[in-house]
């Protein structure tokens, strides 16, 4: 069947919950994917953060194939060889003890805001069950992670809402204290905001969140399901700001591709829950344990965190070359890989126009344009969305 065939099949049949781009993508290597019709393009999106090691990584496809072969799912009752293996690595490479596994960047994050609560109950009196989120944040799709999401757009037409949950702006640390009262327990946030249009935090604020934390007893949680396992030239973002959270949440980029979610927590915390507490059915699953085993390792191994720091430098400078030249360039940020072009004006025109010369970028926010190449871009790949980038600005001058 011919591309135009398929896709007529997908409105018939796929619910309508995307607008996509008439394009169909079958398969991928490193920074590239290609249609149907072999048309090759280059990939700034990564599966939005997901393919951090580029597509289709080697190591990640022998261990996809390996453990296929040996056993691809088998209960929780049971212990797990490449989950045993992946909740080391990250606890070694981390601040947390503990992991608890499961399928989605939303899935973790409810599990990271059902053990605050539990642990707030236990520790620090019953009443204690509120969450402090940030505005412009975005925390996934189910009832409790979308209504922690501050953004009323994910809201409306699902109410009632999660009761539980207060928000304030980004980067005011006055607010949060004013928010703070009796019922608190936890702030949660991304250390760097992606769906929200890339917003990093000002100098001190997660220290300053750190130590309000400390004195009121409350728990930190930070979500880098998008700017975790590397996105910002360090495998984790915190790591940025010398700032630990107590709990932390991961999915998208974790198994090189392959779906999964992790809590990471702090072994005080990890002891609220106790068997029968928490489960999912897939969670830490062999398949996606072995592929998060492989992707861990690789992005140790052949230096992607490095490469990140330098692209990422690299890129935000070219970047930076760009909004000089074009007035509707507003602003310029990020970090590492994860760096976003503001604009005075609608960004998703541009994204289509990228696409008609074979780049793959992404519009968040209704103008800002995100940029989420794999980790092991290179040089003449910037060069290219950059020269790219600056003959569609410059159509529109
Ligand atoms: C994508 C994302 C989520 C949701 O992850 P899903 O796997 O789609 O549930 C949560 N938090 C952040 C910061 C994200 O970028």
């Amino acid at each position: 069947m011919d591309s135009i065939t398929l896709m007529a099949l997908s409105e018939q049949y796929v619910a309508n919950t995307y607008a996509r781009y008439p394009v169909l993508l079958v398969r991928g290597k490193g920074t590239r994917v290609w249609d149907l019709e072999g048309e090759e393009y280059l990939d700034f999106v990564s599966g939005l953060a997901v393919c951090n090691l580029g597509h289709c990584h080697p190591k990640v496809v022998k261990a996809v194939q390996d453990q296929a072969e040996k056993l691809i799912h088998v209960s929780n009752f049971y212990y797990i060889e490449p989950q045993i293996q992946l909740a080391s690595l990250l606890c070694k490479h981390s601040f947390a003890d503990k992991v608890f596994f499961c399928n989605s960047g939303a899935e973790a994050n409810e599990g990271a805001m059902k053990l605050a609560r539990k642990y707030a109950k236990e520790k620090m009196g019953k009443d204690r069950h509120e969450i402090i989120t940030m505005e412009r944040s975005f925390h996934g799709r189910t009832l409790a992670t979308l209504t922690a999401t501050g953004q009323e757009k994910f809201h409306k037409g699902y109410e009632p809402l999660m009761p539980g949950f207060k928000y304030v702006p980004f980067n005011d640390i006055g607010a949060v204290k004013n928010a703070i009262d009796s019922k608190t327990c936890a702030v949660m946030l991304e250390p760097i905001q992606g769906e929200g249009g890339v917003n990093c935090p000002s100098e001190g604020y997660l220290k300053a969140l750190r130590e309000i934390c400390d004195k009121k007893g409350l728990l930190l949680i930070f979500d880098e399901v998008q700017v975790g396992m590397g996105r910002t030239g360090k495998l984790f973002a915190y790591e940025h700001d010398e700032v630990e959270p107590d709990m932390l949440t991961l999915a998208k980029s974790l198994a090189g591709g392959v779906p999964i979610g992790a809590l990471l927590i702090k072994r005080g915390i990890a002891d609220s829950f106790k068997p029968g507490d928490h489960a999912s059915t897939f969670g830490g699953n062999p398949l996606a344990t072995a592929a998060g085993v492989a992707a861990l390792t690789t992005i140790l191994e052949e230096g992607m965190l490095e490469n990140c720091q330098k692209m990422g430098d690299y890129f935000i400078s070219q970047l930076e070359e760009i909004k000089k030249k074009f007035p509707f360039v507003k602003e310029v940020r990020g970090k590492g890989l994860i760096l976003g072009m503001e604009l005075k004006i609608d960004g998703s025109s541009i994204v289509k126009e990228m696409l008609k010369k074979k780049i793959l970028i992404n519009c968040t926010m209704g103008n800002v344009l995100r940029f989420l190449p794999p980790l092991i871009v290179t040089k003449e790949e910037i060069d290219r969305v950059i020269k790219t980038l600056e003959e569609v600005f410059q159509e529109l001058k």
